[in-house]
C-alpha cells in the first residue's frame, strides 16, 4: 500500500505577503537619515515594515510613522572584543510581547567578550531570548564568524544569509555556505536577508547602501504581532529582487513558483541536487517541481534571475 503523501509549505496558508527590511541605523546610532527619512523612504519604495536597530539602543515607534506601515521594537546587541582579537558578535534582537519591558531609547551596556568566550553571547541570547525576544545573528560573514564561533550557540531564531551594506560596500555580506553548514549538523534557524542601512552615501548615490536585501513574509495582518509570529515561524523569504510565489513538498516532489528568473535550485544537506536552467539572460523560468530523494534532512530553494540577484526560501525540515 503506497504511504499517505505527506504535504508540507514554506509558508502559512491564510495571510497576504508584505515587505520588509528588519536591520537598519538612523541618526539614533550611527545611521545618516533620521528615523522619519528613513520610514518615508521605505514607504515610498513600497515597504510595509520596517525594524530600526540601533546599536544597544532600543527603540519603539508604535505607529507613529503611518497606520499602514510597521515598526517593529527592537536593537542591535554588539559586544566588546578583547584587544587583538577581529571578530564581532552583533544580535537583533525582536521583542514578541510585553514581558521584554524594554523602554523607547532604553541603552545596554555592551558585554565584553573576555578570552574570546562564546558562553558571553550564549548568556546574552539566553537573557534576551527568556524574556519573549527573536534573536538574530548578524552578518556573521563580516564579523568573521566561523562555523565553530556559531555551532555552539543556541536560541538563535534566525541569521542573515544576506546583508546588503557588508556585502556592497564591502563584499562580506554573504553567508549562505556557512548557514548550510549549520543546517547540514542539525540547527535549526532560518535565513533572512536585510539592508542594514546607514546611509553614509546619498539614497540616489551608487554606493547607497538602501533597498538590496529584503524578506517577504506571509502573514495574516500587517501589525508587529503578525509579522512577528510569521517570522518565528519562518513563513518568509529572502530576496535581493526576485518574488517566490510557493514553496511547497508534497510526497516526494518539491514544487515552486516565483517571478522570471534565469534558475532555479534545489539545495540539501547533500550533493546532487537539482537545477532548472533558462537561457542566461532570458529569464524564462517560472516554477521548478523537483523529485526527492526521500532521505533528505531538509531542502530549500533557490533563484537567480537575468542581473544575478536571488531569492531564498527557508528549509522545510524532513529528517
Ligand atoms: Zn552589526
Ligand atoms: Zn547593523
Amino acid at each position: 500500500m503506497a504511504s499517505p503523501k505527506v504535504f508540507r509549505s514554506a509558508f502559512s496558508e491564510r495571510g497576504n505577503w508584505y515587505k520588509g527590511n528588519i536591520h537598519s541605523h538612523t541618526t539614533v546610532s550611527d545611521g545618516n537619515l533620521r528615523p522619519e527619512e528613513s520610514a518615508a523612504a521605505y514607504k515610498s519604495r513600497g515597504y510595509d515594515f520596517l525594524a530600526l536597530t540601533e546599536h544597544n539602543v532600543f527603540t519603539s515607534y508604535d505607529g507613529k510613522f503611518g497606520s499602514d506601515f510597521v515598526t517593529l521594537d527592537s536593537f542591535e546587541y554588539n559586544f566588546v572584543m578583547d584587544e587583538g582579537d577581529r571578530r564581532e558578535f552583533h544580535l537583533n534582537v525582536f521583542p514578541t510581547g510585553d514581558r521584554a519591558s524594554f523602554g523607547h531609547m532604553q541603552a545596554f551596556e555592551p558585554r565584553q567578550m573576555k578570552g574570546g568566550d562564546y558562553r558571553v553571547v550564549q548568556a546574552a541570547i539566553d537573557e534576551f531570548a527568556s524574556r519573549g525576544c527573536l534573536v538574530m545573528l548578524n552578518h556573521p560573514s563580516w564579523s568573521m564568524n566561523e562555523l565553530e564561533d556559531v555551532l555552539p550557540l543556541s536560541g538563535l531564531f534566525a541569521m542573515e544569509l544576506y546583508n546588503h551594506s557588508s556585502s556592497f560596500l564591502e563584499n562580506m555580506g554573504g553567508s549562505i555556505a556557512l548557514w548550510d553548514a549549520l543546517l547540514r549538523r542539525g540547527k535549526r534557524l532560518w535565513g533572512t536577508a536585510t539592508d542594514d542601512n546607514h546611509n553614509l552615501h546619498s539614497l540616489r548615490s551608487p554606493y547607497s547602501d538602501s533597498f538590496g536585501g529584503w524578506i517577504c513574509v506571509k502573514a495574516e495582518r500587517l501589525d508587529a504581532a503578525s509579522i512577528l509570529s510569521s517570522l518565528a515561524e519562518g513563513s518568509f523569504y529572502s530576496s535581493t529582487g526576485p518574488e517566490i510565489f510557493r514553496f511547497e513538498i508534497e510526497g516526494d516532489r518539491a514544487s515552486f513558483e516565483c517571478s522570471p528568473v534565469d534558475r532555479i535550485h534545489l539545495s540539501a544537506d547533500g550533493r546532487q541536487y537539482q537545477t532548472a536552467a533558462s537561457k542566461a539572460g532570458k529569464g524564462e523560468l517560472r516554477a521548478f517541481s523537483a523529485r526527492l530523494a526521500g532521505d533528505e534532512k531538509y531542502v530549500r530553494m533557490e533563484c537567480v534571475d537575468s542581473w544575478g540577484r536571488r531569492a531564498y526560501t527557508n528549509p522545510i525540515f524532513l529528517g
